[in-house]
Parts: C-alpha cells; structure tokens; sequence
C-alpha cells in the first residue's frame, strides 16, 4: 500500500488555528494512555514506550516496579532479571540497559528524584528530547511539546509543518500552539493519530478535520472526486 504524500506547503495561520481547535474539542481530556503513580514510574514506562504499545507498558510495569519500586532499587537489579521481566516489549537488552543505568544516575546524581529540567533529564541514560519533553509536561506539568512518531505523521498532514526532523516539528506547532497548551497539543495530535489519522492509511472520511486539512481534502477528492464539503 503507497504511503500518502505529506503536504510540500504548510497551511496558513488561519487554517492551522482552526485545525487544532478541533482537535482541542474532540480530545477535550487527552492524557497519556501510560499508567504510572510517579515520576520515576512514568520515566521508565516511556523508555518502555519506544516502538511498543502503551497496552503492552502497562502490562509489564506492575511486575517490574512490585520488585524495584525506587530508583536505588532498579539501579541494582542484574540486568538479566529486568530483561526477563520486560522482554514482551520489544528491544529488551537494550532497554534493561536503559533503564537500569537511568535508575543509577537518579540514584547517584538526583538523590533517586526525577529531575524537572530537560538538560538533567536528557543527560540520563535512554532520554533523549521526546522522552524528557513527555516527563516534564505530563508529570510535572511544565510546557513541553514531545514530537512522536504520531505527531510527526499528523502535524505534516495537517500541513502544521514541513520539517524533516521532530525537532523542525516542535519548533513549528510550538509557533502556532499557546505555550500553557503545548502539554495538551502533544495528546490531541497522538490521540487523533492512533484513533483516525493512521499511519499509512487515514481514515479522513470520519475525520473531524477533514474539510480543512490539505491530506484529507486530496484523498477524499481522489475517492470521491468532489472536495469535502465545509
Ligand atoms: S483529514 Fe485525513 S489526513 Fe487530515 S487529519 Fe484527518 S485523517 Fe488525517
């Protein structure tokens, strides 16, 4: 199946506003699908999260945090055990490795707290920009716009932006969204990428969006010939 084109040209300011209040009314309460009692637990769940369903975190971290429950915990666990605890989600050596050597670094240089600020939380072992975006934006709240790969594919067929990498995308919805909703843009955009916006083919005749986004008006006009009707 051909994966559909992202638009070459972002749509204008208008347009971009009106797309994402829409979003903003269809996921009026739009929280990470991630089940997680802190900080701690949130940050290794999303190092879990990387090419891995939410559904399948959820069914590993109760066992993994029931056995290490702190960051000074995990720091000691054998590696072999994490592998076996969290080896249903994908990439398992390489995230036991993650997570333990994250859990040594809060242990040893954060007093076993998850730092707030993003060059602490990027300097631990498997963070990068996205997962230190979500950490500060869903537990403590702070305005941070994460770019996955479901809001790289929405943001550029919505015509948000044309950017090649995630940062070129934050920097561009970043522009159009408020900052106190930058946290919330990060869900809507995820939320409609799962439920209708899929990769690699959208379901825009049930999108909300559909009568403005620039992908959904061509691939219904394809289908039907006509645009969608405003
Ligand atoms: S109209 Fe289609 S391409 Fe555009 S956001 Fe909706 S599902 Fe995605």
């Amino acid at each position: 199946m051909a994966t559909i084109p992202f638009p070459k040209k972002k749509v204008s300011a208008a347009v971009a506003h009106e797309e994402l209040a829409i979003l903003e009314r269809t996921y009026p309460h739009a929280v990470t699908a991630l089940e997680y009692r802190n900080p701690f637990q949130l940050l290794i769940a999303v190092i879990l999260s990387a090419q891995c369903t939410d559904a399948r975190v959820n069914m590993t971290t109760p066992a993994l945090f029931a056995k290490y429950p702190t960051p000074h915990d995990l720091a000691k666990a054998p590696l072999s055990d994490v592998e076996r605890i969290i080896k249903s989600c994908g990439f398992y050596r390489a995230k036991a490795k993650s997570i333990v050597s994250a859990a040594r670094d809060l242990a040893e240089k954060h007093d076993g707290h998850v730092p707030k600020a993003r060059e602490d939380l990027e300097s631990l072992a498997g963070v990068g920009r996205k997962t230190a975006s979500v950490v500060m934006s869903v537990a403590f709240g702070e305005a941070a716009f994460a770019v996955d790969t479901h809001v790289f594919r929405v943001a550029h067929r919505l015509g948000l932006t044309t950017g090649k990498t995630p940062l070129d995308v934050e920097k561009d919805v970043t522009k159009i969204v408020p900052r106190e909703k930058w946290r919330f843009a990060h869900h809507w955009l995820i939320l409609h990428g799962r439920a209708i916006c899929k990769a690699p083919r959208p379901l825009c005749e049930r999108c909300p969006v559909s009568a403005i986004c620039p992908t959904g008006k061509a691939v219904l006009k394809n289908k039907t010939g006509k645009s969608p009707r405003r």
